[in-house]
């Protein structure tokens, strides 16, 4: 056993796409400071960054019912869509800059234009979704959304869903072209190519497994090289967890009292990827439905187009599900383990609250392939069984917490965990994810760094000209920045991409 041991400026924990998208931030303002970065894993990206454990959608509220909810009066209230879409404009930019400056290469490895839609059956739900496409075409972040509830333009748009429909059934969607599909995963290896090439120490198979203050007001964090088997100890000025689903135990390592009171609840996830060819080539489009009574926000049903490794591919789910596991790759006492002296009520009031939850992720475990695919015969009627095989996805980690809500309340947002003296900061929950991962890096900046930040506003003005600004109230900025990021990214129909689709 060594106990070799080294002092640095940054070290990020996790090869994601949070510690990706950080690292790349902070070599863009300070390129002299020294970044380390230590993942359990044998490469960047494996876990709920990873094409295959995430659903891809570039989540900039075009197609979410989730994020507009219909008021009393039967209103949309649309203000959680606007939220979004402003902060995925962040992503946009700041992945526009990095190709434009030549840092990461071939955007159409890791970004494709691809209609966002919403469709949704029944009266009721056709009225809301009118309702909401009232709301939200107004508004310039959604301009060119359409809507119908006419089946021939339908049959159009989505001829798979409507195949086989009773002419009479009342079903209607939104369209807005300006959709997109990401691979997280790809775009995560990018930026780690992209950190390595700027000096920054990836190491890989190194699991990092405590996390001490020190008395010359550091981080020492004991790593264990899974390879050798050894300890080491690294020290650093600043500490980033973006473990994903493994940031809560390392937060409660770390012993700052930011991180006591709050638990973390693990929700699974199961897509079902189809491999006939001809049924993949009949879908061009994500579409979102709407959430089933008692169904998690991110169990909303969709039918997605993906594009992975230049091949285009559909998937259906995510389908929710229970395991005790933090990680995809994490423990079975992942979940136990968590629970502390400090959290073990407001652990106990969440699971009081959120029996039914509970009840609906076991019976979602339980569901068999046939009642699966009765599911996915709600989007596809016609869809066979033996065109469509399951793919486990990732795990995703809620947030639970006393809020004014009462004990023990889940979120299912995103929360950054930072010390009052801003030298740590974790990243907690998993929505809406990876499409925000820039806004919500920003912001870990602004709290641990505020002292910088003055300095550093030209730099990240240049890389994100709409930053500190709002986009809705700045029509030509708008304008403009979507039309650029649009040709620096092969989005926009003059730049159309090639594929090769097999
Ligand atoms: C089913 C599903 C669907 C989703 N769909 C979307 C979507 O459509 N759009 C979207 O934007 N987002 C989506 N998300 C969310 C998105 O995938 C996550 O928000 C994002 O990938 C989280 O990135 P991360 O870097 O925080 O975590 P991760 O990608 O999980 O990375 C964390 C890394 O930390 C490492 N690690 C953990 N503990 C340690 C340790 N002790 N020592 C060293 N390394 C450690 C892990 O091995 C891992 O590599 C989805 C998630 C799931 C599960």
């Amino acid at each position: 056993m060594s106990n070799k041991e080294t002092k640095t400026d940054v070290i990020l924990i996790g090869a994601g796409i949070m510690s990706a998208t950080l690292g790349t931030l902070l070599k863009e303002l300070v390129p002299e400071w020294e970044v380390k970065v230590f993942e359990k894993l044998e490469t960047a990206g494996e876990e709920s960054s990873n094409e295959w454990n995430n659903a891809g959608t570039g989540h900039a509220a075009l197609c979410e019912l989730n994020y507009t909810e219909q008021k009393p009066d039967g209103s949309v209230d649309i203000s959680k869509a606007i939220k979004i879409n402003e902060q995925f404009q962040l992503s946009m930019q700041f992945w526009s800059y990095l190709v434009k400056r030549k840092l990461i290469h071939n955007p159409k490895d890791f970004i494709m234009p691809l209609p966002h839609m919403s469709m949704v059956q029944g009266e009721e739900n056709v009225a809301y979704l009118k309702n909401r496409f009232e709301a939200m075409s107004k508004n310039p972040l959604f301009k060119g959304m359409e809507f119908s509830d006419d089946h021939g333009k339908l049959l159009e748009w989505i001829p798979l869903i409507m195949e086989g429909r009773s002419v009479n059934e009342a079903i209607a969607a939104t369209k807005i072209d300006a959709g997109t599909d990401v691979n997280f995963g790809a775009l995560t290896r990018m930026l780690f190519d992209h950190l390595k090439a700027k000096n920054v120490d990836v190491k890989y198979k190194h699991s990092v497994e405590n996390i001490n203050r020190t008395s010359d007001d550091a981080w020492e964090l004991k790593i264990k090289n899974l390879v050798s088997g050894n300890i080491e100890r690294h020290k650093a000025k600043f500490v980033f967890i973006g473990g994903g689903g493994g940031s809560l135990h390392l937060l409660q390592k770390s012993g700052i009292p930011e991180g006591k009171h709050i638990g973390g609840f693990p929700v699974s996830g199961i897509f079902m990827v189809c491999k006939n060819k001809d049924v993949i080539e009949q879908q061009h489009a994500k579409v979102y439905g709407k959430a089933k009574v008692g169904a998690p926000p991110m169990s909303v049903p969709h039918l997605d187009t993906r594009f992975i490794d230049n091949k285009k591919s559909l998937l259906f789910g995510p389908f929710a599900g229970f395991s005790p596991k933090f990680l995809k790759t994490g423990s079975l006492f992942d979940l136990v383990t968590s629970v502390k002296p400090n959290n073990v009520l407001t652990m106990l009031a969440a699971g009081a609250k959120e029996m039914s939850l509970t009840k609906y992720l076991i019976q979602q475990v339980l569901l068999s392939k046939e009642q699966r695919m009765e599911e996915l015969r709600e989007f596809i009627p016609n869809a066979k069984a033996e065109d469509w095989d399951l793919v486990v996805a990732g795990q995703r980690v809620q947030v639970i917490k006393d809020t004014e809500a009462g004990k023990g309340t889940l979120q299912f947002g995103t929360e950054v965990i930072t010390s009052a003296d801003g030298s740590i900061a974790a990243l907690l929950g998993a929505s809406p994810g990876a499409s925000t991962a820039v806004h919500v890096m920003l912001e870990v900046i602004n709290k641990c760094f505020p002292e910088h930040v003055k300095k550093w506003e030209p730099k990240i003005k240049e890389m994100i000209p709409s930053y500190g600004m709002s986009l809705m109230e700045n029509p030509e900025l708008l304008h403009e920045v979507k039309t650029s990021t649009a040709k620096t990214l092969g989005l926009s129909a003059s730049e159309k991409k090639e594929l090769a689709f097999s």
